[in-house]
């Protein structure tokens, strides 16, 4: 039921009411999704559930404003203007844009400020990268000929986000593709559709030409499967699980379109005798219990040697008991609840699965629901010692605040532990010796490694994974190019050497 002046903690709410955003205008739509808060059970938002027609509508305003519309055709330096307003634009509501993500994810609200300031420094170097895409220039062909390689927007980009970072992944793709000269239908995850409409609202205030963004909201199926599906989007650009992206893969492919998957992860920190301690705990910490560890780049297989793991493990669990879990509006706190009740029961059930095959609990492992955790779906952190590889929570993504330790005693042990898992989004290494260091670099099989910190990123570097954590990249230069198609031109000047062997 929707109540107007709901609360969570001491946050009055009235309860945001959105539309799809479709050329334009604000469709109104036939029925909606509630959102309900995760912190406290309250219902939060409601948000359009678009249908196959809803999609087919915004694609067909997408194809149009590529087709004929001005965006694509406009110069680099117009085109990045537009970005740089939206960038002052969302810095001016950034408070405002971290307060809904911070209530519909449930995450800390110190964080969402921390994602609203990620997303500005997208917004801001996807508009200097406009100014700079480009292609080549060949003049070693020979004396008669140029060739010239020209960097063209693939065209309509259908998008599908996962609920964990709204506004970050967002970011990560709208302003790089629009950057590029593409249009973009975005169909956020039903959970935490607030800020990818708010900050939409403000790209077309900002001078983003109607049609050029759409944005629909509601459920996988049917309006993420109609982007996939439908002929006239180019290209599509997901984030979320393996199992939807491999399933997205194989539908693009029926219209031979590409797509760009940034998938799930199982992330290796790995940590050698010599490493600063202070550092690696603070590290690794932050790396599996951040956002309450529902994050793709997560920590959360901790690969110590065994001449320091039994203090590392001590520490660790030390600092990790202090942690504030709570109210995600409260300054204070620093985990909040996890997405819904489903995933704290997928949690518990990786938990039970931990307890059974024998790893050693060294705290955590149950639901808060007492007192001011009632209502909510609150997890404690959760750290296992002495797991084997060939545990559950070793091999699948948890996607919650729970820890494996693994323990090591020489190096290639260490990076054979560290590559032993599909996935290959995140690692890290901590030691002093750089020889170790770069060999760990070179043997990890991951998109991104770090070397004495973790989960640090920047506009300007390429992000993605390999393997079951997809292919493609976002960010940097790379995720500029991903929204282009390359267009080869050879022009040759003077009179022409006869075609053999037709010469005669
Ligand atoms: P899901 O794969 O369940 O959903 C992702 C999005 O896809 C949602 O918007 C979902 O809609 C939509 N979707 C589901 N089925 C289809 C379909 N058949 N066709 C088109 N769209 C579909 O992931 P979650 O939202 O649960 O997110 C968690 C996952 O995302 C984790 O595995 C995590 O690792 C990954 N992730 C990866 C990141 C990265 O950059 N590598 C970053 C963040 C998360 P609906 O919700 O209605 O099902």
């Amino acid at each position: 039921m929707l109540r107007k002046g709901a609360t969570v903690g001491n946050i009055a709410l009235d309860v945001r009411s959105y539309s799809h955003v479709i050329g334009g205008v604000e469709a109104k739509p036939e029925a909606y999704i509630e959102r309900i808060s995760p912190t406290s059970g309250r219902v939060i938002a409601r948000f359009a559930e678009g249908t196959a027609e809803t999609a087919a509508a915004a694609i067909a305003e997408a194809r149009s404003a590529f087709d004929q519309g001005p965006w694509p055709r406009l110069s680099g330096q117009e085109r990045s203007r537009v970005l740089m307003r939206a960038a002052l634009a969302i810095r001016e509501r950034k408070e405002e844009l971290a307060r809904i993500d911070s209530e519909e994810v449930g995450k800390p609200i110190r964080l969402a400020r921390n994602d609203i300031e990620g997303v500005i420094g997208h917004f801001e170097f996807a508009a200097a990268l406009a100014l700079q895409v480009h292609g080549d220039a060949h003049s070693n062909l020979g004396p008669q000929y140029t060739g010239m390689v020209m960097r063209e927007p693939v065209g309509v980009v259908g998008m599908i986000t996962a609920w964990n970072f709204p506004a970050l992944t967002y970011s990560q793709k709208v302003p790089y593709a629009l950057a590029a000269g593409c249009t973009v239908v975005l169909k956020p995850s039903e959970f935490t559709s607030g800020s990818a409409l708010e900050i939409s609202r403000l790209l077309l205030e900002c001078g983003v030409p109607t049609g050029a963004l759409n944005v629909v909201t509601g459920y996988g199926s049917p309006v993420g499967e109609a982007l996939v599906d439908s002929p006239d989007v180019d290209f599509i650009s997901f984030t979320g699980s393996t199992a939807t992206g491999q399933r997205i893969a194989a539908a693009a492919a029926n219209t031979t379109k590409r797509s760009s998957l940034e998938l799930g992860g199982k992330g290796a920190n790995v940590v050698f005798a010599d490493a600063d301690l202070d550092d690696a705990i603070d590290g690794a910490l932050f790396a599996v219990f951040f956002n309450s560890g529902q994050v793709c780049v997560s920590g959360s297989r901790l690969i110590v040697q065994d001449s320091v793991a039994d203090e590392f493990v001590a520490r660790l669990a030390e600092r990790a008991r202090q942690l504030r879990v709570g109210d995600p509006g409260d300054e204070s706190t620093q985990l909040g609840p996890l997405i819904h009740n489903i995933q704290a029961e997928k949690v518990l059930g990786l938990i039970a699965s931990a307890r059974s095959e024998g790893a050693d609990l060294v705290m955590g492992g149950e639901r808060l629901s007492e007192g001011a955790y009632a209502g909510g779906s609150f997890i404690a952190p959760t750290i296992f010692d002495r797991v084997t590889p060939e545990m559950t929570i070793f091999r699948q993504e948890i996607f919650g605040p729970v820890l494996s330790v693994v323990r090591f005693s020489d190096e290639s042990e260490a990076l054979a532990l560290a590559n032993d898992t599909e996935y290959g989004l995140s690692n890290a290494v901590w030691t002093k010796n750089v020889d170790v260091a770069m060999r760990m670099v070179h043997g990890m099989r991951a998109g991104t490694v770090w070397v004495n910190t973790s989960t640090d990123i920047g506009p300007q570097m390429p992000y993605g994974g390999v393997g079951a954590s997809g292919y493609g990249r976002e960010m940097g230069r790379a995720g500029l190019d991903e929204f282009t198609e390359l267009k080869t031109c050879l022009i040759h000047t003077g009179k022409r050497a006869p075609f053999l062997p037709f010469a005669d």
